[in-house]
C-alpha cells in the first residue's frame, strides 16, 4: 500500500487531517474481524487506569467536592449553569464535541446515586487527554456526538446523601408535574437540545440478584418503556441496541451480573418519558458487588460501558444487534441478603427450633460519613435466598453475646489482640467513654458509649450480634452483621462506629 502523504501536500493533508483520521478510524474497526463489535475490554480498562479521577475516592462525595471539578474544564468543555436546586447550588452542564448525533448523559438525579457521577469525571478526564493510543477515539467521538453531561441533578439530596431533594420529592416522579427546580431544568435541558440518545444514571439497592443465581445484578440496565403496552419502537428498539453492546463488555467482565430492569411503564419517571419524547433511553443502574462498598469496580464499569456506548453510537455500529438479545438478559430479583445464617438451633422458652436467620447491613448518616448497623431482617426458611456472605450453621447453636462490664476512657487502651480474647470470652461488645462516639475503629467487636446500645437476640430486627456455638465452644461471632470464624478470623474488620 502506497502511503497517502505521497498523493498529497502537506498543506492538503494537514486540511484534510480529521477526515482522514476518521476513516483511519473507522476502517480500523471494521478491518480487523476481532473487533467488529466494538472496543476490547482490555482497551476500556486501560483507558479507566489512565484517567480514572483520583479525587474521587468514596461515594458520599459533595456538591463542593466537584464544583472545581468542572469548573476547571472551560479548555475542552463548554460549561454552563443551567440553574440553581432549592438550596441554591448550582447545577452544571458540560458540554463536547460538535458532532451531527446529540447526546444528553444526567447522573445523581437521586442525591445517594452516586456511582455513575465518578464515572462521569473519569470520562470528561478521559476526553481532555492527548497523545495516547486513544487520540483518534476522541476524535472519533468529537467530530461525530454532541455530548451534553449534567453530572449532579439533585445536589441538595447529595449533600445529605439521600435519595429525594431537599423538598422531599423523588425527581424521577416530577417528570410531568414539574413541581421542582431540579426536575425544571432536566426537563428543560432535553427540550433545548433534543438528543437523540439518552443515559439516564442511577444506583439500585445492592441486595438485587440476577434472577435464578445468587449473583448481584452489579449492573442492572433498562430501555425503558414510552407507553402502558411496552411496545418496542425505532426510538426503544435503539435503546436496547446499544444496552446489547454494554452487555457484551460487561459479560466479559464480570459474567452473570447483569440484570434487566422492570420495564412497567411509570407515567411520572423521566427515562420512560424521554423515551415517549423520541430520545432513545439507556437506563443504567449500579448495584453491588462483593466486597466493594465504596462502589469503586462498579464506577470502573460504568466508565467502561458508557465509553463503549459513545463509541458504537459515533460508529453506529450498535444496528448490528438484536433485539432479542436484549430480553435475553436475566431479569432483577430481589433475593440477597448480607448475610445469611443457615440451620441454626434456637432456643425459646426451653424448645429448641432450627432456623435460618438473614440479615442487613443499613447506613447510617453520621457528621463524619456513615455508620453501618446490621440487623436480623428475616427468619425460618430462607432457601430462597442468596447473602453475599453464608455460614452453613447446622448442628450449631445460637449463643447471646454479653457486654464487658468495664469502662475504657478511650479507643487506645484496647488492641485489636485484646479485643480477639474478650470476643472468644463470650464478650461481644465494650463501652468506652461518651466522647468517643463517632470515633471509627476496626475492632472485631461493639464499641458503645452506654450499655443499653448494646443488644443481642434472634428476634426479627434485632442487632445481629450473637455467638454460634458447638457444646458450649464458640466458632463463629457475627459482629454487627459481620461474621467472624473464631478459629481463623479474617481482620481487620471494615471500618466501624463507635455509637
Ligand atoms: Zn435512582
Amino acid at each position: 500500500m502506497i502511503p497517502f502523504m505521497m498523493y498529497f501536500q502537506w498543506p492538503t493533508v494537514k486540511l484534510l487531517l480529521p477526515q482522514i483520521l476518521l476513516v483511519v478510524v473507522l476502517l480500523s474497526c471494521h478491518n480487523d474481524p476481532s473487533n467488529q463489535s466494538g472496543l476490547s475490554p482490555e482497551q476500556l480498562e486501560a483507558a479507566y487506569q489512565s484517567y480514572h479521577e483520583p479525587s474521587l475516592t468514596h461515594r458520599r462525595f459533595k456538591h463542593s467536592e466537584i464544583v472545581p471539578l468542572i469548573q476547571k474544564r472551560e479548555q475542552e468543555f463548554t460549561v454552563e449553569v443551567l440553574g440553581q436546586s432549592i438550596q441554591g447550588r448550582d447545577i452544571y452542564q458540560l458540554a463536547y464535541g460538535d458532532g451531527p448525533i446529540k447526546v444528553l448523559l444526567w447522573s445523581q438525579m437521586h442525591g445517594n446515586e452516586s456511582t455513575a457521577t465518578m464515572a462521569l469525571f473519569d470520562l470528561f478526564n478521559f476526553l481532555e487527554g492527548s497523545g495516547d493510543d486513544f487520540d483518534s477515539l476522541r476524535y472519533l467521538i468529537k467530530s461525530q456526538l454532541s455530548l451534553r453531561f449534567i453530572p449532579m441533578v439533585n445536589p441538595d439530596g447529595a449533600e445529605a446523601f439521600q435519595r429525594r431533594n431537599s423538598l422531599d420529592i423523588d425527581l424521577n416522579r416530577d417528570a410531568i408535574d414539574e413541581a421542582t427546580p431540579e426536575a425544571q431544568i432536566l426537563k428543560s435541558a432535553r427540550e433545548a437540545f433534543q438528543p437523540a440518545f439518552g443515559f439516564n444514571l442511577h444506583d439500585q439497592q445492592i441486595y438485587y440478584n440476577t434472577q435464578g443465581s445468587s449473583k448481584p445484578a452489579t449492573v442492572s440496565v433498562l430501555a425503558p418503556a414510552y407507553n402502558e403496552a411496552k411496545d418496542i419502537n425505532e426510538v426503544r428498539k435503539k435503546s436496547m441496541q446499544i444496552i446489547v453492546g454494554m452487555n457484551r463488555i460487561l459479560q466479559d467482565e464480570i459474567p452473570g451480573h447483569v440484570g434487566k430492569y422492570d420495564d412497567a411503564f411509570e407515567p411520572r419517571a423521566f427515562g420512560d418519558n424521554f423515551q415517549k419524547w423520541g430520545t432513545s433511553t439507556i437506563l443504567i443502574e449500579s448495584g453491588g458487588y462483593p466486597n466493594d462498598p465504596e462502589k469503586q469496580y462498579i464506577r470502573q464499569l460504568n466508565f467502561m460501558i458508557i465509553l463503549n456506548a459513545l463509541y458504537e453510537i459515533a460508529t453506529q455500529i450498535y444496528h448490528q444487534y438484536e433485539v432479542e438479545d436484549y430480553f435475553a438478559i436475566p431479569d432483577n430479583d430481589n433475593k440477597l441478603m448480607d448475610l445469611i445464617v443457615r440451620d441454626v438451633t434456637v432456643e425459646q422458652r426451653g424448645q429448641s427450633y432450627q432456623v435460618d436467620l438473614g440479615i442487613k447491613q443499613q447506613e447510617y448518616r453520621l457528621d463524619s460519613g456513615y455508620r453501618v448497623a446490621g440487623a436480623i431482617v428475616d427468619k425460618g426458611d430462607l432457601s430462597v435466598f442468596y447473602g453475599y456472605n453464608e455460614v452453613g450453621a447446622e448442628g450449631l447453636q445460637f449463643r447471646p453475646g454479653n457486654i464487658w462490664k468495664g469502662t475504657y476512657t478511650s479507643l487506645n487502651e484496647i488492641s485489636e489482640q485484646k479485643a480477639m480474647e474478650l470476643l472468644k470470652q463470650g464478650y461481644l461488645a465494650i463501652s468506652v467513654k461518651k466522647e468517643n462516639k463517632g470515633d471509627s475503629h476496626q475492632l472485631p467487636l461493639l464499641v458503645v458509649t452506654e450499655e443499653k446500645a448494646f443488644q443481642s437476640g434472634h428476634q426479627i430486627g434485632n442487632a445481629a450480634n450473637f455467638f454460634l456455638q458447638r457444646d458450649n465452644e464458640l466458632r463463629y461471632a457475627v459482629v454487627n452483621g459481620y461474621v467472624i470464624d473464631l478459629n481463623n478470623p479474617k481482620l481487620p474488620l471494615p471500618s466501624q462506629h463507635v455509637f
